[in-house]
């Protein structure tokens, strides 16, 4: 972690109205007034109208079950797409009914890349079979390097109200994919943020503005979570060898006059390799995730929990977790 992260109260509340300072720097979009439209200037020095938003196609979200019978919204890792190089798979679980969670992801194996689990509501316990164990809780992340092989279980640890997160798998090179499995576990209170002109940006990983992510990654990945209060704009580009998506949380966000990417549409947009981004919050807010990555660009050999670039590398680590070798 590097530079300034600003405290709660640098945040531009007079700005805000309607917003209750009595709520914690971790929630301000709990409390966002819908009948606002504020007009912020962009911090670049424009307004959002002259921004250029550059986006490439779309990922239709798919209802789905895994582990032992969690209902999920899969929206990468899909039949319509595989894989968004360096991202193999992205899941949000979302739901306050226990049937759909209680029965968890029971001890399960991964090889090959990493698992980044990001919750907004709930609690899961993670334990592995060499003894590591992890709790997580509303703003944690856990960032979790398989690499050669590792045996873990993600259950709930709650039997009743609303659990909400996200899992993302980042690929690993051939030149990492064996490395020691390793894990971050990221307490929410230890994620920067930054917070100006109505807008809180939650550095997970990568850098925004001057600020150092979270998380250490293998490979160079961006993840902000983004809330905007109404009418807040938000400016970045992304660096040009990197490409990704804008998964949408919370409400609506404009370029102009146009909508260009809104929650609940069942589809989430891919962002071009070094998308410029001037998005303006619709009336009651937003809230996203800006995911993006640098592509691999190597073959991928993916069956179930294992990715490798090879079909004899999948068979070798099949045959290296039935023998006990993780
Ligand atoms: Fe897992």
């Amino acid at each position: 972690m590097s530079g300034k992260a600003l405290t709660v109260d640098e945040f531009d509340f007079e700005r805000v109205v309607g917003f209750d300072q009595s709520r914690t720097a971790t929630e301000p979009w709990a409390s966002l007034d819908s009948g606002l439209d504020l007009k912020y200037q962009c911090g670049m020095g424009y307004t959002s109208d002259e921004h250029i938003t550059m986006f490439d196609g779309h990922l239709p979200h798919m209802d789905t079950e895994d582990g032992a019978g969690v209902r999920l919204t899969r929206i990468l890792g899909t039949p319509q797409r595989d894989h968004l190089d360096p991202f193999l798979l992205f899941d949000q679980f979302r739901s306050d009914d226990p049937d759909q969670y209680i029965r968890g992801f029971p001890p399960h194996p991964h090889r090959g890349f990493e698992t980044v689990t990001y919750m907004l509501e709930g609690h899961m316990r993670h334990r592995d079979s060499v003894g590591n164990e992890g709790h997580l809780g509303p703003g944690d992340v856990q960032w979790m390097t398989a690499g050669k092989g590792i045996v873990h279980s993600e259950m709930p640890e709650m039997d009743n109200g609303l659990m909400w997160g996200y899992q993302l798998w980042v690929n690993l090179p051939a030149a990492q994919k064996m490395v020691e499995p390793r894990y971050q576990d990221i307490p929410a209170a230890q994620i920067p943020e930054l917070l100006e002109s109505g807008c809180r940006v939650r550095v997970i990983a990568g850098h925004y503005k001057d600020i150092g992510g979270a998380s250490q990654t293998r490979i160079p990945v961006l993840y902000l979570d983004v809330t905007l209060l109404s009418g807040a704009c938000f400016d970045h580009s992304l660096p040009a060898t990197h490409r990704g998506f804008l998964h949408m949380v919370q409400g609506q966000v404009f370029s102009g006059d146009a909508m260009v990417a809104a929650a609940g549409t069942g589809s989430t947009p891919v962002l071009d390799s070094g998308a410029t981004l001037g998005l303006l919050a619709g009336e009651a807010g937003a809230r996203f995730l800006l995911i993006a990555g640098e592509p691999i660009g190597e073959p991928i050999a993916r069956h179930g929990p294992f990715v490798m670039n090879t079909r004899d590398e999948l068979v070798q680590a099949f045959n290296d977790y039935q023998n006990g070798l993780f």
